[in-house]
């Protein structure tokens, strides 16, 4: 449904715009100005990225037997973060602009514009480049002379790997198998931005997959197909959607193997997942820093050995900017107007049916209506205004249906459902509204 090429390339002013508008997404603590790298989701944002989130883990988790869910704290004993390198290497080069007094990552200059504030030249005049640990710290205990420093999880793989042995244990689960999580992870990004692209607090959804070192590649290639697989599923324009493998310089030092699914945003194609091959480095860290034993037995050598480990990591947040730079779309109709479409796949919109009434002297039974298809789906009800201006409304939120009820309706039992990216409209009996809606609000199979 949402491959149709659109019209009009969305800009993000545009999609920023009407995010805040229509209750998307706005600065956290906009009243007081905002605070950098810091969003909220309004009452249609949450309702997108539950969606997302709920696809996710039906499609890793509750659909699979080889993989097992967990939630695990944002805090997790210090020494996690020192035995997976955060505390000493979570970092990123910086440098600042000594005239404008600018802070910028220094592998990212490409981005840091001009100078505004030099006689003479545009150029920036940046310091030497010194390392940043983004690690976000807080303190625990009652008061500052006890306190212990602790750090807001940077990634939400960390304690994977800490419950890997309890939840192997608990599930009764053997080599290949794997466990996910998705939840909140923080970073002091130097420079947040592109939206909710560059974000200091956001969400990931990640699987750690625990599989023999000579399956590795085999393993690496599935979950790369399965991955993509999903974005496909869940309505992203495969024109725009690519893997990338990484080059020797972009692989962190204990990667073995790393490729990027990438989007191309209005800022250019960006990663916003990736899947890595871990090797044992997590496990043994762990093993070494807590002094417990994490491995397993093969079960074709019967040998003691430490499992090796396929990673896939996405961000919630970029897929949801994925998903609502994918459905903008300006169309042209006839008569010379233009309407703004959110061409979702039904089964990500936040709302999925508009009830309207063509007359207000039609409440009841299109309160009815929508109250039977509320016990099920997201629904939103509106009796004001003229239709076409409702319609649009909708249509400018990505409503995959509006059912029109009319005087007809008092006799035939019989309401319209009018379809957001043809426009069409059926009419069906009310009783059939619910099956149909739920057939076509499903991903495919
Ligand atoms: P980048 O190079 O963009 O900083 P990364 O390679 O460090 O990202 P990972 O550590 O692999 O990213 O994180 C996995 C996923 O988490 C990313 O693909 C992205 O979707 C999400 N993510 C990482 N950092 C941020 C951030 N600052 N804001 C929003 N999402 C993020």
């Amino acid at each position: 449904m949402s491959s149709s090429p659109r019209q009009h390339p969305v800009t993000m002013e545009k999609l920023v715009s009407l995010c805040a508008r229509r209750g998307f997404i706005f600065p956290s603590s906009e009243i007081y100005g905002g605070i950098n790298g810091f969003y909220d989701y309004g009452p249609l944002g949450v309702e997108l990225k539950n969606n997302l989130k709920t696809l996710w883990w039906r499609r890793m988790v509750r659909e699979r037997d080889d993989v097992e869910g967990i939630d695990s704290a944002i805090i997790a004993h210090p020494r996690l973060w020192e035995a997976s390198g955060h505390t000493d290497h979570f970092t990123d080069p910086m440098v600042d602009c000594r005239a404008c007094k600018k802070r910028f990552r220094a592998d990212q200059l490409d981005d840091a514009g001009k100078c505004d504030a030099r006689d003479g030249s545009s150029e920036h005049d940046l310091t030497e480049p010194r390392n940043f640990n983004m690690m976000m710290q807080t303190q625990i205990g009652a008061s500052e002379e006890d306190a212990t420093v602790a750090y807001l999880r940077a990634e939400t793989c960390g304690p994977i790997f800490t419950a890997f042995k309890r939840v192997r244990e608990a599930s009764r689960q053997k080599i290949p198998f794997g466990i996910a999580q998705i939840g909140k992870a923080f970073r002091n990004e130097i420079n947040p931005r592109n939206f909710t692209y560059r974000t200091r607090e956001f969400e990931q959804a990640e699987l750690e997959f625990f599989c023999r070192a000579e399956e590795a590649d085999k393993w690496f290639e599935y979950w790369l197909d399965e991955r993509m697989r999903f974005q496909r599923d869940i309505g992203i324009d495969p024109a725009k959607l690519r893997s990338r493998p990484h080059d020797a310089e972009e692989l962190s030092h204990y990667c073995l193997r790393g490729e990027d699914i990438e989007y191309e945003f209005p800022f250019g194609w960006q990663e916003f997942e990736g899947i890595h091959h871990r090797g044992t480095w997590d496990l043994s860290r762990h093993s070494e820093f807590s002094g417990k034993d994490l491995s397993v037995t093969d079960e074709e050598t019967r040998e003691r050995t430490l499992p090796t480990v396929i990673e896939t990591s996405g961000g919630m947040d970029r897929t949801c900017l994925v998903l609502l730079v994918d459905a903008y779309d300006e169309e042209e109709l006839e008569g010379g107007e233009t309407r703004t479409v959110m061409r979702f796949h039904p089964a990500l919109a936040p709302v999925k049916v508009a009830v309207l009434p063509l007359s207000k002297k039609l409440r009841e039974p299109a309160r009815a209506l929508e109250a039977g298809l509320r016990r099920r789906f997201n629904t939103f009800y509106d009796e004001s205004g003229n239709i076409g201006r409702r319609y649009r409304r909708q249509d400018e939120v990505g409503t995959p249906f509006c059912i029109t009820v009319d005087f007809d309706t008092l006799e035939d039992r019989q309401v319209t459902v009018r379809e957001r990216d043809g426009m069409s409209q059926d009419r069906i009996p009310i009783d059939a509204v619910e099956a149909v809606l739920a057939e076509r609000l499903e991903l495919p199979r």
